[in-house]
């Protein structure tokens, strides 16, 4: 991450200028995007007129750190929480998936690899974490 670069939030509000992070798939998993897409009104617009977007999409936008209900302090606690829910594959059957944000993503820099094995069970933010 460079220096003036702020930390980056893997579960944010779909807004104009936020990054269209991963697609919901039917398991309930996301599937991370490798490309960096950043959404606008259109689409936001476009694709509120289906099914709720945080239950189809991921997005990514600076982290609020102290301006956010799930920040410790000193650490994004959506992650503990989150270790806690979901079924997680062993760090030995596990190979880091293509994302867009990896240089500047919060949890990355919080867990390192540990933070993206949990990362695509979670879709919009620890309530609706599948379990499977
Ligand atoms: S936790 Fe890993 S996979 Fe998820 S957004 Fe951050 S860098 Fe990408």
């Amino acid at each position: 991450m460079k220096p003036d670069q702020k930390a980056t939030c893997p579960s944010a509000e779909p807004k104009a200028g936020a990054v269209l992070l991963g697609v919901v798939k039917q398991n309930g998993e996301v599937n991370l995007l490798s490309q960096r897409i950043e959404i606008d009104e259109t689409f936001i617009e476009t694709a509120s007129q289906g099914r709720d977007l945080g239950q189809r999409f991921r997005f990514a936008s600076p982290c609020a750190a102290k301006g956010c209900a799930n920040w410790s302090g000193h650490h994004c606690m959506v992650l503990d929480i989150a270790r806690q829910l979901a079924h997680i594959e062993p760090l030995s059957q596990f190979t880091l998936p293509a994302c867009s944000i990896r240089d500047s993503c919060r949890w990355f820099m919080q867990d390192g690899a540990d933070a993206c094995r949990i990362c695509p069970k979670i879709n919009t933010g620890f309530t609706e974490i599948e379990t499977v």
